[in-house]
C-alpha cells in the first residue's frame, strides 16, 4: 500500500486530498444534523460518500484519471450546493476546491470547472449580501484560479520535459533502455492476456569501432542517427525502437511471427546495408531475434535475443539468427540457410 502511494503520484494526491476532505467536512456534517439543518447535513453526507467512493474506485481499479475527474466535479458542485443552502459562509468552501481541482484533473479542465463554479455562485445571487461582496468574491476566486492555473501549467511542462529526459536517448531521439524495460513488461503482460505474438530483435552494428577510429566520433554519431531514423521509417507505427546502449538497438515488433517476421528481418538487413553510408562506404549489422514464448519472463526473452545476437557475431557477422526453432525453419525456407541458436 505504501509502495503504491510512493510510486503513483495521482493516487497519493487523491488519497491525501480525499482524507483531508473527509476530516474537514465530517465535523460540519455532524454539526448540521445536530442543529437540525437536514438539507445541509444531507449535502455534506452526499459529498463525503462521493469522495469515499472516488477514493475506493481509484485504489481498486487504479484508474486515477476517472476518479480524479469525479472528485473534482464533486468538490466544485458540492461547494456550490453548500453555498446555495447555507448562504454566505458556504462561499469559503469554494476556495480550497478551486485549488484542489488542479491536482485532480488537467489544468484546462480544472480551469473550466472553476469558471463554471464561480458563474454558478454568481447565478445563485442571493448567496451574497451586496453587489460589492459578489464582485469581491468573483475577483478573488478568479485570481486564485488564475494563479493555480499558471502554477499547474508550469508544473505540467516541467513534468513532460523530465519524462522526456528520463526516457529518450538524446543522440538518436529514440526511446532509451529505461523505457524499453517498461515496454517489454507491458508487452509481456499484453501477450499473456491476449495471446498476441511479440518479437524482440537485438541488433548491433558490425565493426563500429573502426568507423569511429578511422573517420572520427562525429561520423560514428551520424551513423547511429541515420540507423535509428532508417529503422523508424522502415518499420510499422506499432513497432518500437530502443537504444539499448552504444551501437546496440532493440526493436519490439507486436503481431508478427513466422514468414512475416523473417520477411521483415530480411528486408531490414537489406535496407541497412543499402541505405546507410559513411566516408568508408556501407555498414552491416548482426541481428538476434526471439519470439516471446507463452509464460516466458522478460529476462529470459531478452537473454535469448542477446544469445542469438552473439551467435550471429560468432558466425561471421552481417546475419540474422533466430532463437526460436520454428522461426529458424521458416528462415531456412525463405533463404535456404538457417542460423539457429538453441
Ligand atoms: P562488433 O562487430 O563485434 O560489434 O565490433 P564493434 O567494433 O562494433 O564493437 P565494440 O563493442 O568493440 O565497439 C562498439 C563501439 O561503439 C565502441 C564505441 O566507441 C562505439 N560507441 C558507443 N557509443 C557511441 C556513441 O554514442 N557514439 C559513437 N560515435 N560511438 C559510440
Ligand atoms: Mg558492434
Ligand atoms: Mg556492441
Amino acid at each position: 500500500m505504501l509502495e503504491r502511494l510512493k510510486t503513483d503520484f495521482r493516487l497519493s494526491i487523491i488519497t491525501l486530498l480525499g482524507a483531508s476532505a473527509l476530516l474537514g467536512i465530517t465535523p460540519f456534517a455532524v454539526m448540521r444534523f445536530l442543529q437540525g439543518e437536514l438539507v445541509a447535513g444531507g449535502i455534506d453526507t452526499a459529498i463525503l460518500l462521493s469522495i469515499s467512493g472516488g477514493m475506493i474506485y481509484a485504489w481498486v481499479t487504479g484508474d486515477t484519471r476517472r476518479s480524479g475527474m469525479v472528485l473534482a466535479i464533486v468538490a466544485c458542485f458540492g461547494a456550490v450546493m453548500v453555498a446555495a443552502v447555507v448562504g454566505e459562509v458556504g462561499l469559503f468552501w469554494l476556495y480550497p476546491c478551486l485549488v484542489t481541482t488542479f491536482f485532480l484533473v488537467s489544468p484546462r479542465i480544472a480551469g473550466f470547472l472553476n469558471l463554471a463554479s464561480i458563474l454558478a455562485m454568481i447565478g445563485l445571487g442571493d448567496v451574497f449580501q451586496s453587489d460589492v461582496q459578489m464582485w469581491t468574491f468573483t475577483a478573488t476566486a478568479v485570481v486564485v484560479s488564475a494563479a493555480a492555473f499558471v502554477f499547474a501549467q508550469r508544473n505540467d511542462i516541467q513534468r513532460h520535459s523530465l519524462e522526456h529526459l528520463a526516457t529518450i536517448d538524446p543522440l538518436t531521439g529514440v526511446k532509451n533502455r529505461r523505457s524499453m524495460d517498461e515496454e517489454l513488461n507491458l508487452a509481456s503482460a499484453h501477450a499473456g492476456r491476449t495471446g498476441l505474438s511479440y518479437a524482440l530483435v537485438m541488433l548491433d552494428i558490425d565493426h563500429f569501432k573502426k568507423v569511429n577510429d578511422e573517420y572520427g566520433h562525429g561520423v560514428g554519431d551520424g551513423v547511429l542517427i541515420d540507423l535509428a531514423t532508417l529503422i523508424l521509417h522502415s518499420t510499422r507505427k506499432s513497432d518500437q525502437l530502443f537504444r539499448y546502449g552504444g551501437e546496440e538497438f532493440v526493436l519490439l515488433l507486436p503481431g508478427v511471427d513466422g514468414a512475416g517476421l523473417t520477411a521483415v528481418m530480411n528486408n531490414l538487413q537489406h535496407t541497412l546495408r543499402k541505405k546507410i553510408r559513411h566516408p568508408g562506404g556501407a555498414i552491416s549489422a548482426s541481428f538476434g531475434v526471439a519470439l516471446l514464448k507463452p509464460g516466458e519472463s522478460v529476462e529470459s526473452w531478452l537473454e535469448r535475443a542477446d544469445t542469438a545476437l552473439y551467435e550471429a557475431k560468432e558466425a561471421g557477422r552481417d546475419r540474422i539468427v533466430f532463437s526460436n526453432s520454428m522461426l529458424a525453419a521458416e528462415a531456412e525456407l525463405s533463404v535456404g540457410r538457417p542460423e539457429l541458436a538453441s
